[in-house]
């Protein structure tokens, strides 16, 4: 059971996103006025807002004002930047990408499609997404507050959710290439978008390199089984290193697990060993209790009355930019 716990945190979640996803699409039927059913807005849909995130990430430390309108979203983003301290958790763990493209990773594994790739290339994939995260950091940062208070106000992003779910509703052709690239890719390299492309990772990966948590082998005791570095969803080459402290690594425990002999490679907190179970029991209670406080103080619920977002989403054709 402990060795499952990364992919049983994977599913439980996965499943969540997708119950999430279908309300959500019930709730843009109705704003729509394409179903006279009205179904309540979830409000876990603002994590896939992390621009509007970032920019209410600013606000808030310059004003301690926190983000009404996408509440949830900004708590979402800061247990991803707090969930860092276990190891990139969030993508390990909560993350419905990561949990997919595993399995497309373990199905091209199967069909024998993976193919290493050398230092160097591997090496140059990893940078698009800090490329990218530059980008979307640069947004927030030129921006003044008022400026910031200004977009988080706007039309644009009381409905920009909606916005986000009819771009993939009516999927441009260029947008099925990319996400067919992705998806294939996915067959063939070890957590392909998340480990080239996500800016959000790339983010939580390098405040992951100042988590205490550290996947650590004892190189005296290894038999150079290769089953480690075959076991890690990110592609890291375990067996070659001593202590794995690179932002790839979720803190998912594949290696430790598929080790055939124990305490070659432990979880270690600081100098001292842990238990592995430790880390999913910390991911899982860390997010319900940051839930749980959200919720309990009007932390996660938006303010936007529903008049008003109906009102908006029967022009949300004219709405393309703030
Ligand atoms: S190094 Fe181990 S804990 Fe880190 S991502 Fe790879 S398998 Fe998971
Ligand atoms: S799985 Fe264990 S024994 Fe095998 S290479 Fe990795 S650390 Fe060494």
């Amino acid at each position: 059971m402990p060795r499952h716990l990364h992919h049983i945190c994977q599913l439980v979640f996965f499943l969540a996103l997708v119950v999430v996803g279908v309300q959500f699409i019930a709730y843009v039927f109705w704003a729509l006025n394409l179903s006279p059913t009205f179904v309540p807005r979830p409000p876990c849909v603002e994590a896939f807002l992390p621009i509007s995130a970032l920019m209410a990430l600013k606000r808030f430390l310059c004003t301690g004002l926190w983000d009404h309108i996408h509440p949830a979203g900004l708590v979402i983003f800061c247990l991803a930047l707090i969930l860092a301290f276990l190891r990139k958790a969030f993508c390990g763990y909560l993350c419905p990408f990561g949990a997919l493209q595993e399995v497309l990773f373990c199905f091209g594994s199967k069909l024998g499609l993976v193919r290493p790739l050398p230092k160097w290339i591997g090496r140059i994939a990893l940078m698009p997404k800090y490329v990218l995260l530059a980008f979307f950091l640069a947004i927030p940062i030129s921006l003044t507050v008022p400026e910031i208070e200004e977009f988080l106000l706007s039309p644009y992003n009381l409905v920009c959710d909606t916005k986000l779910a009819l771009f993939f509703l009516k999927p441009s052709t260029l947008l099925l290439a990319v996400l067919a690239l992705l998806l294939l890719g996915s067959l063939f390299f070890p957590s392909f978008w998340c480990r080239s492309f996500c800016p959000y990772g790339a983010l939580v990966g390098l405040l992951a390199l100042f988590s205490p948590f550290a996947i650590v082998r004892d190189p005296q005791s290894c038999l150079h089984c290769h089953k480690c570095s075959a076991s890690c969803p990110q592609g890291i080459q375990v067996e070659n290193f001593v202590r794995v402290n690179f932002p790839e690594c979720t803190g998912c425990l594949e290696c430790v697990h598929n080790c055939p002999k124990p305490n070659i490679i432990k979880l270690k907190f600081g100098v001292r060993s842990v238990s592995p179970v430790i880390l999913p029991i910390l991911v899982v209670s860390l997010t319900l209790i940051i839930y749980i406080i959200a919720r309990l103080t009007n932390h996660w619920e938006t303010v936007v009355p529903l008049e008003m977002a109906k009102m908006l989403h029967e022009h949300i054709e004219q709405i393309s930019h703030f």
